[in-house]
């Protein structure tokens, strides 16, 4: 039985990396019916936050990255941490060190000074010394001191390294508190992880990890390291290039599906497979598909990747969506009186030409409140010879069964009457009435608007022009 984690450091927001971690151990452990477990890597305690904590449980949730086990909290392991440190001390497979900070700092400037590699030289080892009175010892993980480890990863491959490049790590503090890498070794095995899939800025910890584990008679785990994710610039993906908690990708308007797969596709490919939801994904993905070299975020992309599923999603969920982001631009969409137009129908109309939610609710507002068209878009398109067609234009649609095709037949009657071409007719209409050049089929929109609506606002217009 396949079993991954998602082990972060509550030390921040959830950026994009730490998400595709989340999203590439979750596929997997989906892809092979498996268990995907929640771990939170809290002993950091002046860079944990409950908070930290809330955004990344938040951000799960918002991508639907459910979990089977967890989450997990390491704080709360301390006593099981504590036991395997004392049955290591037993097993004579780690031991105390005395050394003080002084001794430790004299002895690596002499390694300095040979132009060694400054280290940890195992005084305390093998001792028989009596321990000096009134120190707190360390407790340190006996190293093997020859042989090699050897890591087949499934992303990077095989990794060699020779035992005599690790020190001793210290598995325990002064304070008897366990270290991060001894408190990773512990869980992986406690929760039986399968499958290691995290980024590659802990592969320096594996060798390490893996002979703990060893020491402790542990099954080993299978490694995959992930590669970074570059900024567009190939830089370290950071701040500068603007938004990298996924959070914020919410908050811009961007449907989790379409985070999901943007995502996904980041350092990972199957085939020429570019747009799928997660189902699709899950059948796809494997491991044999995820790319060695760092990826680059490219925001072009998630912008196309987001307008794709924003024409699949369900015009229902996508109006609800909406909503908050129209109050938020005092837009209410449904407001007390009056016949508002059907949001998941002006959603529909709309989702064409935009990529986000919030561009959606942005193309949204003039269906509800009429936008005061600017003096420039009058000048070029509404010439004083036009307005008496347009109010021709009026005394027609009072006149009318409100619906697009009779709309569209009074436009292209009063075109014919004049011996006009019909953009002549429909982009002052479109722009009288919804302040705006940029619009669906204008007829399309007017229907939606409503009667009573259109006229009012087509007939205040005039009144102001003529
Ligand atoms: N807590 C680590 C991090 O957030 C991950 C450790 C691991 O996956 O082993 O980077």
């Amino acid at each position: 039985m396949v079993r991954t984690r998602f082990a972060p450091s509550p030390t921040g927001y959830l950026h994009l990396g730490g998400a595709r971690t989340a999203l590439f151990s979750w596929a997997f452990a989906r892809h092979h019916q498996g268990i995907f477990i929640l771990r939170v890597e809290d002993t950091d305690l002046e860079r944990s936050t409950p908070e930290n904590t809330q955004v990344i449980l938040d951000a799960m949730k918002w991508l639907n990255l459910d979990y089977d086990e967890g989450p997990f909290y390491q704080m709360q392991r301390m006593d099981r941490y504590r036991e395997v440190i004392g049955q290591m001390l037993e097993a004579g497979t780690a031991y105390y060190c005395y050394a003080s900070r002084e001794e430790l700092d004299a002895m690596r400037e002499q390694q300095q000074a040979r132009g060694e590699k400054p280290r940890y030289d195992r005084r305390w080892r093998d001792s028989q010394a009596t321990p000096p009175a009134g120190v707190s010892p360390v407790v340190r993980f006996k190293n093997p001191l020859d042989g090699a480890v050897v890591i087949d990863d499934l992303v990077k491959g095989r990794i060699v390294v020779n035992n005599s490049e690790l020190d001793d790590l210290i598995i325990a503090r002064s304070d008897g508190t366990p270290t991060y890498n001894f408190c990773v070794v512990v869980d992986d095995w406690d929760m039986q992880i399968t499958h290691v899939i995290r980024g590659d800025d802990h592969i320096n910890n594996t060798p390490r990890q893996i002979n703990i584990l060893r020491a402790l008679g542990a099954p080993l785990p299978q490694y995959a390291h992930l590669s970074m994710i570059l900024g567009p610039d190939g830089e370290k993906l950071s701040k500068r290039h603007g938004s990298v908690s996924v959070l914020d990708y919410e908050e811009a308007g961007f449907l989790p599906e379409a985070m999901l797969n943007y995502l996904a596709r980041l350092g990972w490919a199957k085939g020429d497979e570019e747009l799928f939801d997660m189902q699709q994904f899950i059948n796809m993905f494997d491991l044999a598909g995820v790319s060695k070299s760092a990826a680059r975020f490219d925001p072009e992309k998630l912008a196309w990747v987001s307008a794709h599923h924003l024409k699949q999603a369900d015009l229902q969920r996508l109006a609800e969506l909406v909503k908050p982001f129209m109050l938020r631009d005092g837009c209410d969409p449904a407001p007390m009186s009056g016949q508002a137009p059907d949001l998941p129908a002006v959603i529909e109309l709309l989702r064409e030409r935009v990529k986000t939610i919030e561009e959606l609710a942005d193309a949204a507002v003039y269906f509800y409140r009429p936008l005061e068209p600017d003096a420039a878009l009058l000048a070029q398109h509404v010439p004083a010879g036009i307005l008496p067609v347009m109010a021709e234009m009026l005394a027609a649609f009072e006149a009318l069964e409100w619906t697009r095709e009779a709309i569209h037949d009074a436009m292209k009657s009063t075109v014919a009457a004049h011996g006009l071409k019909l953009p002549k007719v429909a982009m002052p209409l479109r722009i009288l009435i919804t302040g705006e050049s940029q619009t669906p089929s204008v007829d399309a929109v007017l229907a939606l608007i409503g009667k009573e609506e259109v006229l009012r606002r087509l007939g205040g217009q005039l009144a102001r022009l003529v």
